[in-house]
């Protein structure tokens, strides 16, 4: 099967000096690849009449499908729709649908008076198919031209998801024959990326050549995916299943889950589960776990609340850390923590807690207890753990991982409990 090949072009200044980060074609790349689209290129190009021009000429040599972002808007510095109603050679007619939808926005939604400019966002071009837009007032645009098909899209990120997901996407499925992409992926901790690379290497080279395995590290854990490619879908998803199987074999004494969620969705499972709860106690993550836990959906069913204990006075006052426990061992300590966590358990009433206490740096370390040094305890009446540990990043990725060490000792002490 000869695969489809898209080239992503993303429009605008900004995207080049880095104001705004493009997060639309991971995004975008990261869909097309799911249905089994292969992203050849992707290009970021200025607000400038040439460039745009050239790069559509350019990626229509590579690729079948050229996915383009930007350059939409009502100002003067948003150029996409005339050039590429010139580039296809049509002319601005003004779309009815497109049309009702930018009156909609403004007469209903905004309640707030329209001008021309804002009219004129329902044009376009006579010799593309309009894909509507229900979260903006810039309509997308679809071309065909020697083969090749050309999809405008705006850059505002959740205008731009809604249309690959409402119509673009499945579009592009009924246009070509594609293959199918399956994943399936798994979490090691405790294991560094070229000893887990030494200890499958065997099963690594003995995968067929329609299924990859790749490493994907992140704070401080890997994840091992493995992608299969075929026709075939029944028959792939046992094949993929079966060499999935046997990797996880493999690594069972490292693996944490064996499925592409995150840690606080993970820990949130167990306790829904069990019908528990939790709280936490913060210093050196400043409540950033207490966020992670509450960003997901039903979190109420089993978190309870945190107390961002900063300064030593909350510690003690709130979560009656004993002063001299701070005094003679220090705020970042093992006995600190393990007070903390027995603290917040009582005074949040909660089945465990989680409690944390660090040096995040850049300042504030010494020889004895450096940056990136760390305590975490968890636990529940009956027991608390603690854990040192010692990261060696800047400030913000020391409190990551920081927050998924926590969560992955928080996890593991929970299945124990069980
Ligand atoms: P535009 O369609 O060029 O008017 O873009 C509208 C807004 O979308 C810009 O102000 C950016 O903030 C945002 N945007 C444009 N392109 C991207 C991109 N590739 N990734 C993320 N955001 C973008
Ligand atoms: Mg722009």
């Amino acid at each position: 099967m000869k695969r489809i090949a898209a080239s992503i072009i993303t429009i605008g200044d900004e995207l080049l000096i880095g104001q705004v980060l493009d997060t639309n074609s991971a995004w975008m790349a990261q869909e097309l690849n799911k249905i089994g689209i292969w992203v050849k290129r992707r290009v970021a190009v200025g607000d400038l009449w040439e460039e745009i021009w050239n790069a559509l000429n350019e990626e229509s040599e590579k690729s079948q499908v050229i996915l383009i972002t930007g350059g939409l808007g009502p100002t003067a510095d948003d150029i996409t729709k005339p050039l590429l109603c010139e580039y296809f050679g049509g002319r601005l007619i003004m779309d009815q649908a497109a049309e009702a939808n930018v009156r909609h926005i403004f007469e209903t939604l905004l309640k707030r008076p329209m001008i021309e400019r804002n009219l004129k966002q329902a044009e376009v071009p006579d010799v593309c198919t309009v894909i509507q837009n229900k979260r903006g007032t810039a309509p997308g645009m679809w071309f065909e031209k020697d083969g090749r098909i050309f999809i405008s899209m705006p850059g505002v990120p959740h205008e731009m998801m809604g249309m690959m997901s409402d119509y673009v996407l499945e579009a592009l499925q009924k246009q070509f024959t594609l293959p199918t992409i399956l994943h399936r992926t798994l979490l090691t901790s405790g294991i560094g990326e070229s000893f887990l690379a030494e200890h499958i290497s065997a099963f690594e080279s003995a995968l067929p050549d329609y299924i990859r395995l790749a490493y994907l590290p992140n704070y401080g854990m890997v994840r091992l995916r493995l992608t299969a490619t075929g026709t075939n879908r029944p028959v792939l998803e046992d094949q993929l299943n079966a060499h999935f199987g046997r990797l996880k074999e493999r690594v069972a004494p490292w693996m944490a889950m064996d499925e592409d969620i995150t840690m606080s969705q993970a820990v949130a499972r167990l306790l829904k589960a069990a019908g528990r709860t939790l709280s936490t106690a913060e210093s050196c993550t400043g409540g950033y776990i207490a966020h992670l836990i509450s960003r997901e959906s039903g979190a109420s069913a089993y978190f309870k609340g945190s107390v961002v204990s900063y300064s030593n006075e909350i510690k003690e006052k709130v979560l009656h850390v004993d002063p001299l426990t701070i005094q003679t061992a220090g705020a970042v300590s093992e006995e600190t923590v393990r007070q903390m966590a027995a603290g917040v358990l009582r005074e949040l009433n909660t089945d465990y807690a989680l409690a944390t206490s660090g040096i995040m740096g850049p300042d504030g370390g010494t020889k004895e207890k450096p940056v990136g040094m760390v305590w975490v305890a968890v636990g529940n009446r009956q027991k608390i753990i603690a854990q040192q540990f010692n990261f060696r990043f800047d400030r913000q990725r020391n409190i990551e991982l920081t927050a998924t060490n926590a969560l992955n000792l928080l996890r593991k002490f929970i299945l124990e409990d069980a």
